[in-house]
């Protein structure tokens, strides 16, 4: 395998540590962005919401408990929602005198207010619903003050007023200690994001760093090379699917020397022949009829077997790159046995062999084809050049419940029983025959491959002086009515 000698790494030139350390920073600071917000600049709006909401919902109360006519009830509610919620409530009349009152922030205003009171039972009366508004600062205790106010009753004969007054307490003094705090908070929290931020980054990039690595010296030709993805589950699964990839990357370089060894090896001794006797009907038979004769049919001999043997290279070579696809379609397979053994009539008769063949009930199957008619051709083709000197091959068609097994038998010498594991690996010959056999010991690897494409069960039973059965199972049939 060519080694690969430049990489050209991504325009990015950011690095997947800066990138985890600067994400994990920024996040950091909008967490602490918004603390402040929140904590500092909103914090006097916010309190100030949810005084005047409480003020709100207390005068929806106490003004409900009024309509209900029962004035020791009446009397109970204002006690209870002022000493829940710290307030002053006055229930006055149109002139300010009082009907009920209950007091709980030491230094309330209202009743201070005297006049002050008419004019806010003025600005009730001038409102749609109820006035909330924030008085100027107490003039004793120098803090705000929330002053609501809303009729009693119907809203044209007003049966009572109801004023309510809630302390505001200051808030600069509080966000003046959250501020303190918030700045110690953040120098800390800044400081420790920092170093988890590193300590994060190195351990995120550490396994990717070393797959990297890795990768790189696998890119250079080197199989050997380990990819540790220790560290969390992402790493693990890309370091197990390079692993996968370098097994399968060394399996196709294996495959490439492994063929260019065979191939140089089985495509010399051919042309070595070639050349010499095609050198020797130039010097010595060309004058000679026989003997040039007889040297012209070992050339044409050699040069068909250079032709099966490049054909059944590039068929197999085809088929293991695994770009092959199967192209199925539907055909008796009775039919298909009788056509290809007829093919082989011509051959049977010149030399005198018998294939005798035993079909079954016709039966469609759906295969490819042209790939299963190759696998039935080679077998008959081996069948016949093994078989024993009775010449005779057998080709069964026997259809079962689930399919159709096709077996095709000889009676020759048969194979020793630690030898079938072999015939069917690529280059096998076996050169125990009787016979000069011509073969380039692809035929069965192309048998094997295209079964297992197809994903059918094959095999051989074989007994040594008595012959051999090849047998497969074609399982895509069309069900029977
Ligand atoms: P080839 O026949 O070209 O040598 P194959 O792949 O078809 O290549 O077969 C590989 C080997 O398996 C053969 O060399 C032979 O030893 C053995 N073999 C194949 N078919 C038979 C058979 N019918 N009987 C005995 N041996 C066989």
């Amino acid at each position: 395998m060519k080694p690969i000698k430049h990489f050209r790494h991504a325009k990015s030139k950011i690095s997947l540590k800066f990138k985890i350390w600067l994400y994990f920073v920024i996040f950091t600071v909008i967490v602490l962005a918004l603390l402040w917000i929140f904590q500092i600049f909103f914090l006097e709006r916010f309190y100030k919401g949810i005084k005047a909401r409480t003020a709100v919902e207390s005068m929806d109360i106490i003004a409900e408990s009024f309509m209900s006519d029962n004035k020791d009830e009446f009397y109970r509610t204002v006690d209870e929602v002022a000493l829940e919620n710290e307030l002053c409530v006055e229930v006055t009349d149109r002139y300010g005198r009082h009907i009920y009152k209950k007091h709980v922030l030491a230094d309330c205003i209202i009743h201070n207010l005297n006049n002050e009171n008419n004019r806010i039972i003025d600005e009730i009366d001038d409102s749609e619903n109820g006035i909330i508004k924030k008085m100027p600062q107490n003039k004793r205790t120098g803090a705000p003050t929330l002053i609501c106010g809303m009729r009693l009753g119907s809203a044209k004969a007003p049966q009572g007023y109801l004023i309510i007054n809630s302390a505001l307490a200051p808030v600069e003094a509080t966000v003046a200690i959250i501020k303190r705090q918030l700045m110690f908070i953040t120098t800390l929290l800044i400081i420790i994001a920092f170093i988890i931020s590193l300590y994060l980054a190195k351990r995120i990039s550490a396994p990717i760093d070393r797959i990297t690595k890795s990768a790189e010296r696998l890119a250079k030709g080197d199989f050997t090379t380990k990819f540790d993805g220790r560290g969390y589950l992402e790493a693990k699964k890309l370091a197990d699917t390079l692993t996968y990839a370098e097994k399968e990357l060394s399996k196709v370089d294996m495959m490439q020397r492994d063929l260019i060894a065979n191939v140089s090896h089985d495509l010399r001794t051919p042309l070595t022949m070639l050349k010499a006797y095609a050198e020797m009907i130039r010097d010595l038979s060309g004058d000679n009829p026989v003997k040039r004769n007889e040297h012209l049919e070992i050339i044409i001999s050699e040069t068909d077997r250079l032709a099966l043997l490049v054909n059944d290279m590039l068929d197999l070579s085809k088929l293991e790159s695994g770009r092959q696809k199967l192209t199925p379609s539907e055909f008796g397979i009775s039919g298909k046995l009788s056509e290809i053994i007829d093919r082989f009539k011509g051959l049977s008769e010149k030399n005198g062999y018998t294939i005798n063949f035993t079909p079954d009930e016709e039966r469609i199957v759906c295969c490819d084809t042209v790939k299963i008619e190759q696998v039935i051709y080679n077998l008959i083709n081996n069948a016949i050049n093994y078989t024993g000197d009775d010449k005779q091959v057998f080709v069964r068609q026997i259809n079962t419940d689930d399919g159709v097994i096709v077996e095709v038998e000889d009676t020759g010498d048969g194979i020793e029983e630690d030898k079938i594991k072999l015939i069917f690996d690529k280059y096998y010959r076996s050169e125990n025959h009787k016979r000069e056999v011509v073969g380039t010991g692809l035929g069965l690897s192309i048998v094997k491959a295209v079964l297992k494409m197809h994903n059918y069960d094959y095999g051989v039973r074989s007994t040594l002086g008595k012959g051999s059965t090849f047998w497969f199972k074609i399982s895509d049939v069309r069900k029977q009515d």
